[in-house]
């Protein structure tokens, strides 16, 4: 199949301007030409043309920091009641409505019944169009730690049980391993500042998961924490109240941020978003450093991926993406962030995450200019998965995702 994409502006996400007047090729399932100005005639030996209409295109958005059965606040209790196929079921509804909103690549950091690798496994087969998964399996707190009793959390203790539930996690197909270091907001009975797993055995993951040419990503609040797991080996560091030291370790270790930015800065959503009065005052009350410590690592440098943590992920992916921009970084950054750094962080910068010929041809559509406004990210016309239209338009007959689980 020869797709032939014309009259659009294009933002590789390479941090290059904008393009207009462009067309893109593209040959089953990768990008193949970018050109300029070509008139309509050009196009005719192509299977399929689609006019942009002047249109704004842009490499598939990216959320590297999901739980797709996570449900806050969760009214029906699902959670406490549901099977594991009700469970699985959700999540995948979860991951697809995310694809029809123009994300194209999730990072899936913790998850219970391994439903991110049944769902990777269905979506790369293509049983179900949804977009890429790159997945953690069961994350790993310390026994009582962040997180315990939740999607799935294994409680491992010292470095011994720590290699095992890292070896279970790869051989069931992990992309990434998952450790939550430090405390955290939505566990009730401990500070985000407390460091829980200790020096031993976050170096027990690093190594194991190394060995195999796998990245280690830690869920870490309190600078202490992030600073351990930093000297510990880990690739990624999720959340964050960072100070100096830990923005400098950052940079000379070439560490990933994932900020998750939304879950402290959108005082709207958390007074709202009928959380207990713990998870209030929490996520707010780190608000300022949270802002700080991200602002800091903006100017240092560091590489910046964009996280949601929360579900639904449609709605809080296209949120972080706008903290990103209100934190600090310009539309081309915080795009960036979404696109081109997160694709690297999944280790897939080689075919996914820009605009430019060789690449898969993962692309939206949007109507109007995000580097104008970010919120166009809103402005969805079109998606493409792997060279595919995906149908973006609401299902007749299907539920509201929203109403019906929260
Ligand atoms: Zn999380």
């Amino acid at each position: 199949m020869k797709t032939f994409l014309t009259n659009c502006t294009v933002v590789d996400c390479t941090g290059n301007p904008p393009q207009s007047n462009m067309s893109i090729v593209v040959e089953n399932d990768r990008i193949t030409e970018l050109l300029n100005g070509v008139t309509m005639s050009e196009a005719k030996v192509a299977e399929r043309v689609l006019d942009l209409e002047g249109g704004y295109v842009l490499p598939g958005l990216w959320n590297v920091h999901v739980h797709l059965g996570d449900l806050i606040p969760d009214p029906q209790l699902l959670l406490e009641t549901e099977s594991p196929i009700d469970y699985a079921i959700r999540a995948g509804r979860n991951a697809m409505d995310g694809l029809r909103a123009g994300i194209t690549g999730l990072r899936i950091v913790g998850e219970d019944h391994y439903a991110d690798f049944a769902w990777k496994r269905a979506f790369d087969a293509g049983v179900f169009v949804g977009p890429r998964i790159f997945a953690c399996g069961r994350a790993m707190s310390i026994t009582g730690g962040h997180g315990h009793g939740t999607l799935g959390a294994l409680e491992v203790d010292g470095p011994f049980e720590i290699r095992k539930a890292v070896r279970e996690q790869l051989k069931y197909g992990a992309d990434q391993i998952k450790l939550m270091v430090t405390g955290g907001v939505m566990t009730e009975g401990e500070s985000m500042k407390e460091s829980q797993f200790l020096m031993d055995e976050i170096l027990a993951a690093t190594e194991v998961a190394h060995q195999k040419g796998k990245r280690v990503c830690v869920h870490a609040w309190g600078a202490e924490g992030v600073k351990t797991a930093i000297r510990g080996g880990v690739d990624t560091v999720e959340h964050g109240l960072l100070d100096d030291e830990a923005v400098e370790l950052m940079v000379q270790n070439g560490v990933y941020y994932v900020p998750t930015l939304n879950s402290t800065q959108d005082t709207e959503k958390i007074l709202k978003g009928r959380l207990p009065d713990f998870m209030v005052e929490k996520a707010l009350g780190a608000a300022e450093a949270h802002l700080k410590g991200f602002q800091k690592a903006l100017k240092m440098g560091v590489r910046i991926a964009c996280g949601a943590d929360a579900s639904p992920v449609t709605d809080h992916t296209l949120l972080e993406i706008e903290h990103l921009n209100k934190a600090g970084m310009t539309e081309m950054e915080a795009l960036v962030a979404a696109t081109r750094t997160s694709a690297d962080l999944c280790g897939v910068a080689d075919r996914l995450g820009t605009v430019e010929v060789g690449k898969l041809a993962d692309l939206i559509v949007l109507s109007a200019n995000p580097l104008q406004n970010i919120s166009n990210i809103r402005k969805l016309k079109m998606v493409l998965k792997g060279g595919s239209l995906v149908d973006i338009n609401p299902q007749e007959g299907q539920a509201d995702y929203r109403k019906f689980f929260f």
